[in-house]
């Protein structure tokens, strides 16, 4: 994605991993291949991938400068961290940090470091390896977690909360936050609850429109138009639907810009033969 300009605010995505370890159909347990194939019209090319044949689907962070703050909005998956059963995350050694500093972000110039959720895919590169311990990677940030996803989390026993988000709490770089709040006059927490008890969206206004920042309330293109599909890593599968069902219904045709965690590009959702679909950013 080449930068966006959105008024005074700049918008760039660094891409960590570029394909999805999981194929649509065990992503989505209640799609077919006949309802996706339904909708290939559509979805080919702008949200297709040739190389897996599969829609396409993207791990990483999207970096926001607003006129008072540089912020990222998730971290991927991180560098020599240990993530059994996940071969393409384990260990990994990906350039990350190289691309952060080549879309003009130095890691001590992060103001603020947004997750919208506190799995293992959105936490990584909040900490990174120093020794035998693992440091807040943005040593100057503010690391801004919802509290009700904290309280959740923090009692589960999961690799990516003790490597990714417990050191940054440890460290003081953690503001647990209600799930409105304000980062500045441009960025504000919203509650999109289900996929994760404590989801939250970012929404981005600016003087030349509003978008989103989703997170995991879809994760591929095809929910636009098959809300009633959760995630095999919902949480709360029934409440997820329900989030996503609401936020599709007022973000048709709004010209609101969404700019989910895991599509491989930005859109609009528009109504069209009496549903609903994602429609490319100017078809890039
Ligand atoms: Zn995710």
């Amino acid at each position: 994605m080449s930068p966006l300009e959105l008024g005074e605010v700049t918008v760039t995505r660094v891409i960590e991993i570029d394909r999805s370890s999981f194929p649509t159909l065990s992503m989505l347990p209640d799609s077919t291949p006949d309802a996706i194939a339904r909708h290939h019209h559509w979805l080919r090319p702008h949200f297709w991938d040739d190389r897996t044949g599969d829609l396409g689907s993207r791990i990483g962070t999207y970096v926001v400068k607003t006129p008072r703050h540089t912020v990222l909005i998730d971290t991927g998956v991180g560098n020599d961290k240990p993530r059994d059963g996940s071969p393409a995350w384990h260990m990994r050694r990906g350039a990350y940090l190289d691309d952060l500093r080549a879309a003009g972000v130095a890691p001590e110039q992060v103001d603020v470091v947004l997750c919208t959720h506190l799995h293992i895919d959105h936490v990584g590169w909040n900490t990174r390896s120093v020794g035998d311990r693992w440091v807040p990677t943005f040593p100057n940030a503010r690391y801004v977690f919802a509290g009700e996803e904290w309280e959740f989390w923090r009692h589960e026993k999961d690799a990516c909360i003790a490597d990714s988000v417990v050191p940054v709490v440890e460290a003081g770089q953690a503001a647990l936050v209600d799930a409105d709040y304000a980062v500045d006059d441009w960025l504000r927490l919203e509650p999109t609850p289900g996929h994760t008890p404590g989801h939250i969206s970012v929404r981005l206004r600016t003087s030349a429109g509003e978008a989103v920042f989703s997170g995991d309330l879809m994760h591929r293109t095809v929910q636009v138009a098959e809300p009633q599909w959760s995630s095999r890593f919902c949480y709360d599968p029934a409440k997820a639907r329900a989030t996503r069902r609401a936020f599709i219904e007022v973000h048709a045709d709004s010209g609101v810009l969404i700019l989910a965690a895991h599509f491989p590009t930005p859109g609009f959702i528009v109504r069209k033969d009496g549903g609903f679909r994602f429609a490319p950013m100017n078809g890039r």
